[in-house]
């Protein structure tokens, strides 16, 4: 058998190799048009900012060593440009010798081609010193023009994971930076609250933060170089050098004018089994359009783990088209770090809930870390998203700086088992002082959810309650040395110790708000009121969810 592999990296190396470890009889080709095959484009930022500073360590395998330990047939600067599915033949050419230009058969035929950066229609995108980091010949791209230019001022346009994780490295170069984002947040998959952490931390690592401004044009500098960034409420940023993050899109025009059928998502369209629509055609990671595992709907996951593991699974049906294995759908779990803090999602956000007809609530809390009495413990905001009425866990975000990406995971690996947010509450996770708590962060996000599903509380959500246009009581139970640092406006104050002695201070026919400053005492308080015939709401992040979020309101 033969199979020929376009792209070279993710997704393609892992086909290729997993399907040597399969069956050593097999002849494997692996065309990669650029010059490296297995980079790590993770690692990109990483080596910009001198963190990573053995360029070297990027690259993962060689051609060479693939061919050593693997016996694959690695073909890098041979691009394929056109698919013969009837004949089953590839068109490839060698940009070392574009005359080169050679047909290879197949009897299995795998596109890997990744996506490519979102290109808006803008002038000014090919002035120097504007770039996008995609590959390898990007980022020595953008380390050159930082030797070459000495740029000071730097423009990240787009504030996604990798824009974010850009900026922290130019920063850390020394660089002024500013971020600029088209919508009114950072990171997408978060929801408002949770990102106004993060526009709290770019502000407060000194890089500046246009929100709600989209980019219009780049303007040159006298010297015809990148000069400035103008945006559509006029603003005009100065740069020596300009990133545009701005999202990536599946890189198509191969399957497309092979006649392979593309999904409402704009990638290749397959089935559970990564098949394409022709046959012998598979698709696997950023090019291809998979499903939603929660609900049913065609996405695009764009993400280094999917695309391995889709790797995997089409080397595995190649070899066993008896068996064939699924692709269960991704959850497009994902971590940054951006600056001191990371931000971590996994599942639906509420901005998708919102679109869908799923019924769901959503808790906030703010555990510590690890046990707070242990030096170092920080605290975690994690919102999770569930369904009231079963319990089923459909998402959620954690901001923090330590220990976000082992309470995400954890959440993530719930989803998938299909668990429950009643099971969240027993899980049993490691413990002790240094690393958790022994009611852990997970945990206690799985009790609130189970309270409210259990209908012990009501919940009441950060970003949508606003004070002035509450007719009920709104009541702060925190200390009066919190209360005096800055309360939500309207707020009556009884600190809970004393509330169950003054609630004759608060009529019963009207609906309480009570709020503290991470959830926990006024989850109490709301118990408190109830079981005396209140009807009452707990804010669910109490405090600090609130007052982060207003504030980033108005960036
Ligand atoms: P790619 O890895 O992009 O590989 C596609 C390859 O196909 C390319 O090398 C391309 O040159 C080649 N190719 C395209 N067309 C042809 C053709 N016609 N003929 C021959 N070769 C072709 N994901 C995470 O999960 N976590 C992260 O922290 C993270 N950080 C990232 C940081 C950066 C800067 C970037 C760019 C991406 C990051 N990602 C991250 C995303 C992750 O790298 C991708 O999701 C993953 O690499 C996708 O794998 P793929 O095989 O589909 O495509």
């Amino acid at each position: 058998m033969k199979v020929v592999i376009v792209g070279g990296v993710a997704g393609g190396a892992n086909v290729a190799t997993r399907l040597r470890r399969l069956s050593e009889k097999i002849n494997i080709i692996l065309l990669e048009k650029g010059p490296y095959v297995s980079f790590a484009n993770c690692g990109l930022p990483y080596h910009i900012g001198n963190e990573i500073e053995d360029r070297g360590k990027l690259l993962v395998q060689t051609p060479q060593g693939l061919k050593a330990r693997y016996n694959i047939d690695v073909r890098v600067h041979n691009e394929a440009i056109a698919i013969d599915a009837e004949r089953k033949v590839v068109t490839i050419v060698d940009s070392t010798n574009p005359s080169n230009r050679y047909e290879e058969s197949y009897d299995e035929l795998v596109l890997a081609v990744g996506a490519e950066p979102i290109r808006p229609s803008l002038s000014g995108l090919d002035l120097p010193g504007v770039f996008t980091l995609r590959d390898m010949a990007d980022m020595d791209g953008i380390i050159a023009w930082i030797s070459s230019h000495q740029p000071k001022r730097a423009v990240i346009v787009g504030g996604g994971y990798i824009g974010l994780e850009v900026a922290e490295q130019l920063k850390n170069r020394g660089m002024s930076v500013a971020i600029i984002e088209a919508v009114s947040q950072l990171l997408a998959p978060l929801d408002p609250e949770m990102a106004a952490f993060i526009h709290e931390e770019v502000l407060r690592s000194g890089a500046s933060l246009y929100l709600n401004e989209p980019i219009t044009a780049i303007e040159p500098s006298e010297d015809a170089l990148v000069g400035m960034v103008r945006t559509a409420k006029e603003s005009l940023i100065p740069a020596d050098l300009v990133i545009m993050g701005i999202g990536v899109k599946p890189r198509t025009a191969l399957a497309k004018s092979a006649g392979i059928e593309l999904g409402v998502t704009g990638g290749v369209h397959v089935n559970q089994y990564m098949q394409s629509s022709i046959p012998h055609i598979w698709a696997v990671g950023d090019v291809a359009e998979t499903i939603n595992p929660i609900l049913g709907t065609p996405q695009i996951v764009p993400l280094a783990g999917p695309a391995n593991l889709q790797g995997r699974i089409v080397a595995d049906n190649i070899m066993h088209p008896e068996k064939l294995t699924a692709f269960t759908g991704g959850l497009g779990t994902a971590i940054a770090r951006v600056f001191s803090l990371s931000a971590a999602s996994t599942g639906l956000n509420e901005k998708q809930l919102k679109k869908t007809a799923l019924p769901y609530q959503a808790v906030f809390v703010h555990p510590n870390s690890h046990a707070g009495y242990y030096p170092g413990a920080h605290p975690i905001a994690l919102k999770l998203l569930f369904r009231p009425d079963t319990g089923e866990i459909l998402g959620a975000q954690a901001v923090g700086k330590d220990g976000i990406d082992k309470r995400i995971d954890v959440i993530a690996t719930a989803i998938k088992g299909k668990l429950s947010v009643d099971d969240l509450c027993e899980l049993e996770l490691t413990y002790a002082p240094p690393y958790g708590s022994a009611k852990d962060a997970v945990q206690i996000a799985g009790m609130a959810a189970q309270n409210v599903v259990r209908g012990l509380v009501k919940v009441e959500h950060p970003w949508t309650f606003d004070p002035a246009n509450h007719c009920g009581i709104l009541l702060d139970v925190r200390d009066d040395d919190e209360v005096s640092r800055g309360r939500l406006p309207t707020a009556r104050h009884i600190p809970l110790s004393q509330l169950r002695q003054r609630l004759h201070e608060l009529p019963k026919d009207q609906e309480v708000v009570v709020y503290c400053q991470s959830g926990m005492r006024s989850y109490l308080a709301a118990r408190i009121l109830s079981e005396h015939g209140y009807r009452c709401r707990n804010l669910s992040g109490a405090f600090k969810s609130w007052s982060v979020a207003h504030t980033s309101r108005a960036v």
